[in-house]
């Protein structure tokens, strides 16, 4: 993913919390100067900057990416559903599993 620091302009999450863009910004790799900051809002409101960013210290970097991407698509799914967040949906996966394998048992 881009990142907005290198160029001189702050990376998205900067960006949206209106700070200056550190050269070795955690957030940087992952939040574009361009489509970050939408993306950092849900996930500042959900959970907060300052908890991402202490989590991100505990994932290996090789993984950082794809947990990124888990936080963002969590944030999402807390914002439209605050009480079960992603859980709903994969209720929803796990009883059209079931229907699935009922329809392929039963015909
Ligand atoms: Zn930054």
């Amino acid at each position: 993913m881009a990142s907005g620091n290198g160029i001189g302009s702050p990376c998205g999450a900067c960006k949206f919390l209106r700070r200056k863009c550190a050269a070795d910004c955690i957030f940087a790799p992952y939040f574009g100067s361009e489509q970050g900051p939408a993306r950092f809002a849900a996930i500042h409101k959900v959970f907060g900057a300052s908890n991402v960013s202490k989590l991100l210290l505990h994932v290996p970097v090789p993984d950082r990416c794809e947990a990124v991407v888990t936080i963002a698509y969590e944030a999402q799914a807390r914002i439209r559903d605050p009480v079960y967040g992603c859980v709903s949906h994969i209720f929803a996966l796990q009883q059209q599993w079931y229907r699935n394998l009922l329809d392929r048992f039963f015909l």
